[in-house]
């Protein structure tokens, strides 16, 4: 019978070879889990500009729309000429937003969309305008045929706002949403009174006395445009509330930009821009002032929509404006090693922002929605 022992004997270490493996197999994934689990965000904030081309982001003045608007006399002796023309791309846009491309690309995140270098992001919906673009970026999919207008509509749509609310279990002053535009207010919850939201002229009841006086202010230094207030209530007002709440989520929506590209006042799209780079200075100087927030902070700076390439269509946007589509996506995370402008690296979605937003707090957003975009890859390799 020997050799029936020595066939139990082989057939043991088989089977504890095969327990081995399973073993190994469980500390592997158990590891994989664990690393997965080491992001060191722990906040995210999101800002938008609306309706910035990547055509202004990345090269600055554009001389062909100067050109275009001046009637008399040389383009040199234009204001707009002398504030911002210099000869390289780089140059130009550091003019307009010195604190974005000095400091926060070379120091600490990315930005995708530069064509020239190879890298495009592009929207999803095929409207091309504000409503079906950030319910893009907030559900992480385009719905053209339910989401066709910027009526203020609530959205049919639950919004990554909501998924992290609850996946986080923050209260409502933890999560909060601030826009100048007053239909943001109905893109950001499918749900009424969920999270914090004050968008477009509205009251913010605060105990800040600063803020409580800013609050009155926008209805007295009112904007050009019925449902937009000025950006810097939406920015201050959501400074007071970072402040005094100490959100974990916060999304600052700025709106200046695309009503000035339709009143086709192309100095105040770059003035709004350079205005929104100081903004971001304070943000940023104040972030990494707090035990909270230094450090454990991620950052997406997005658009949700671009505008025509051409002197005669750039302050339009729409389905048949060509270059609408193009946007733009910049990244700035203590979980991302990547610095800079992205080169040669395909094209990345709108609709991948909400499942991005999600994975930096190592949550998964196809819980919520199995069909939204997911998280972009390249953000999160190490090297
Ligand atoms: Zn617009």
């Amino acid at each position: 019978m020997f050799w029936v022992s020595k066939m139990l004997k082989v057939f043991n270490i088989f089977k504890m070879f095969r327990q081995h493996k399973i073993l190994v197999t469980v500390l592997l994934f158990a590891f994989a889990v664990q690393i997965n689990a080491q992001h060191k965000t722990e906040n995210v904030i999101l800002i938008t500009l609306d309706g910035v081309r990547p055509k202004d982001m990345f090269g600055g003045l554009d001389l062909d729309i100067v050109k275009a608007a001046t009637k008399r006399g040389a383009v040199e002796n234009t204001p707009l000429y002398k504030k911002y023309w210099a000869a390289m791309p780089e140059q130009r846009r550091e003019k307009v937003m010195p604190f974005f491309w000095d400091v926060l690309m070379k120091q600490d995140g990315s930005i995708a969309g530069n064509q020239a270098l190879g890298s495009i992001v592009q929207i999803t919906n095929k409207h091309r305008f504000s409503y079906p673009g950030y319910s893009e970026i907030l559900t992480g999919q385009a719905h053209d045929d339910v989401i066709k207008s910027n009526k203020n509509i609530r959205n049919p749509y639950p919004s990554v706002l909501e998924f992290l609310k609850r996946k986080l279990r923050l209260s409502k002053n933890q999560i909060a949403a601030f826009g100048s535009w007053d239909t943001i207010g109905w893109i950001v919850e499918h749900e009424k009174g969920t999270i914090t939201t004050n968008a477009g002229y509205e009251i913010y009841k605060t105990p800040d006395q600063d803020a409580s006086l800013l609050s009155k202010m926008q209805f007295e230094a009112i904007s050009p445009w019925d449902g937009a207030r000025n950006d810097a209530f939406t920015f201050r007002l959501a400074m007071s509330h970072l402040k005094t709440y100490r959100p974990r989520v916060l999304y600052i929506s700025f709106d200046g930009t695309d009503d000035w590209a339709h009143d086709n006042r192309y100095d105040r799209v770059l003035q709004t821009l350079t205005l929104t780079d100081i903004y971001l200075q304070e943000l940023w100087s104040y972030l990494q002032s707090q035990k909270q927030y230094k450090d454990k902070t991620t950052i997406l700076i997005a658009t949700d929509h671009g505008r025509g390439l051409t002197p005669s269509d750039w302050s339009d946007h729409g389905a048949d404006v060509e270059g609408a589509q193009y946007i733009w996506l910049a990244a700035i995370s203590p979980d991302s090693n990547l610095r800079g402008e992205w080169r040669n690296t395909g094209t990345i979605y709108q609709n991948q922002i909400a499942a991005t937003m999600c994975r930096f707090l190592g949550l998964d957003y196809s819980e919520q929605n199995p069909e939204a975009g997911k998280a972009i890859g390249q953000l999160f390799t190490k090297d």
